[in-house]
């Protein structure tokens, strides 16, 4: 329970004041102390780092009749006003709740008249990921002619949902995760003006819990000090937030990483029925298994970690492979994001039901993700595909050690000659997050768009008439990826790639209308060949199915 009376009372008022964001909260005190502000911007990251109050210092600098240095001066009337919430210029909107082109369309109307007061009207819209796409089509005409009184902030934790042409038309700045020690230094200065007695290892430990997320630490130091009573020091602190039970987690983990789902669902209803806290405890598991992840593949781990924990994660490192410690994680991070309100445990069980049944999936060896082990040089690999598959996958290199779980073909009993992946199960996922991550990184010849980011814009991957068939839901994520696949070299390095992850080598992109219409119209009538030339399409490669790529 928490009533946030601290959070709301130490929001930050000055870009200055807005912890751990130095490089954002800099450049944007430059633009408006040279007079340069962007008519658009996009702030992104982790809930709870600064993103919302940001917006609204801009908001205020800009309409300042006194600005210094770039900073609000807070107490000139249109500051005062802004201060109090009343300001007429800047109007704060939800994207979760106004998401609908209809709602769109009305503040869009209203963005043609003049500011009341000020020299320019703000538009904060939070959580612009939650758009539909329609709505997002509107906006984004709006940033390509936005009327020059306009200021559009948008805001939002998962910036991969929002549509690249939206993406590309505003000034990005991207918010980090706040460190441990600037949120306890942060708590420090809370608690000496409001006469909280706390020990500095108590708001440590309270920073740690709080994962990055300022406000979350500010909820927390309220709520402790509420509770306890008396000066907060590092074992009242851990009974009243029950913080030290987070290492609980490391034995969901660990049943899950087992297959044990019926020990599993026992820890979950235990941490329940003694009333911890779900959400920090979801979180916690997540956390730990994102380091076992790093510990795993080799990377150097997290010195905020005691040993015992650290001991713990590096025994489950050991005994699990690289592969299932990442689906493990991914299925949790997906269902925990469901949130299901009368049943708050239901997201974690559900995931460990589902980990438990896809790591047994795992274990039978003709499931296995299949794929070659050595390079293919792209120019070969018409001719060599497809072909019998020898290998399977194997994610151990990072430990030698370990037992090799590499598999060849010829011992597995009637197996199929063609190891496609057929469905679309979470192998197809995992093989996407695998294939998306070798090109994380990498500039496209056209635009210097990460092209790890432009792949992992299609909502969804089908293997469909032997091809990887990448489903977008806007057309202009979908054509940006084609005009980058128009260079040879680029083409050729998915190709490979979607060879070696998926067994084919033709890769297709298409929008969710073109996939409804393929599945309603069978290529081979010939139907959805016109189609695609009517939309600018071309055949370029006569097969029993027509290929048609959209140049
Ligand atoms: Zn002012």
């Amino acid at each position: 329970m928490t009533t946030e009376v601290l959070y709301r009372k130490w929001r930050p008022s000055l870009f200055r004041d807005v912890v751990g964001q130095e490089l954002v909260t800099t450049t944007l005190k430059n633009a408006v102390s040279m007079s340069r502000v962007s008519h658009a911007y996009l702030l992104h990251g982790p809930r709870g780092t600064g993103k919302t109050s940001t917006a609204r210092i801009l908001a205020k600098a800009v309409n300042c009749l006194a600005p210094k240095d770039g900073e609000p001066c807070n107490s000139c009337r249109l500051c005062l006003e802004a201060l109090a919430g009343r300001s007429l210029d800047i109007i704060e909107i939800d994207g979760a709740s106004n998401r609908g082109i209809a709602d769109i369309k009305g503040i869009i109307e209203k963005m043609q008249y003049s500011p009341t007061q000020g020299q320019f009207k703000t538009y904060i819209i939070d959580e612009v990921h939650q758009l539909t796409s329609f709505a997002a089509d509107a906006l984004l005409k709006t940033l390509e002619e936005p009327p020059p009184h306009v200021l559009l902030v948008l805001a939002t934790t998962e910036p991969e949902s929002i549509p690249i042409t939206i993406i590309s038309r505003c000034q990005q700045f991207s918010f980090l995760p706040v460190s441990t020690t600037a949120i306890a230094n942060r708590l420090q200065i809370i608690c000496d003006a409001e006469n909280i007695p706390a020990e500095p290892i108590a708001l440590e430990k309270i920073a740690y819990s709080a994962a990055g997320s300022l406000r979350d630490a500010q909820n927390l130091l309220e709520q402790a000090s509420l509770t306890v009573g008396a000066s907060l020091d590092a074992t009242n602190i851990s009974a009243s937030l029950n913080i030290d039970t987070d290492i609980a987690a490391l034995d969901l983990a660990t049943s899950a990483l087992r297959g044990d789902v019926a020990s599993g669902l026992q820890l979950i209803h235990a941490t329940y029925s003694q009333g911890r806290d779900t959400r920090r405890y979801e979180r916690s598991l997540i956390n730990y298994l994102r380091h076992i992840m790093r510990i795993s593949s080799g990377a150097t781990h997290d010195q905020s970690y005691t040993e015992i924990e650290l001991d713990r994660m590096k025994s489950i490192a050991h005994d699990y492979s690289l592969s299932e410690i990442h689906s493990t994680l991914q299925i949790f991070t997906n269902s925990i994001n469901e949130q299901y309100e009368e049943f708050p445990t239901l997201g974690l069980e559900l995931a460990l039901v589902s980990s438990s049944l896809q790591l047994s999936k795992e274990d039978e060896p003709a499931q296995r993700i299949p794929t070659v082990t050595t390079t293919i040089p792209s120019n070969d690999l018409k001719a060599n595909y497809p072909g019998p598959i020898t290998e399977f996958i194997s994610t151990d290199e990072a430990n030698p050690e370990r037992e090799s779980r590499t598999e060849t073909r010829a011992d597995i009993p009637g197996s199929s000659p063609q190891p496609k992946i057929t469905d679309t199960s979470q192998e197809i996922i995992n093989s996407w997050n695998l294939l998306t991550d070798e090109f994380k990184g990498q500039k496209g010849k056209k635009k210097a768009v990460d092209l790890g980011g432009l792949l992992r814009t299609s909502q969804k991957q089908e293997i469909m008439n032997d091809e990887l068939v990448l489903i977008y839901k806007y057309a202009s994520n979908r054509d940006w990826l084609l005009s980058e696949l128009n260079d040879p070299s680029t083409r050729a390095k998915l190709e490979e790639a979607a060879a070696r992850f998926f067994g084919v080598t033709k890769v297709k992109a298409i929008t969710l209308e073109e996939l409804q219409l393929r599945k309603s119209h069978p290529p081979t009538a010939g139907h959805l060949v016109s189609l695609a030339q009517q939309l600018g399409g071309r055949v370029i490669n006569e097969t029993p199915t027509n290929h048609i790529t959209k140049e």
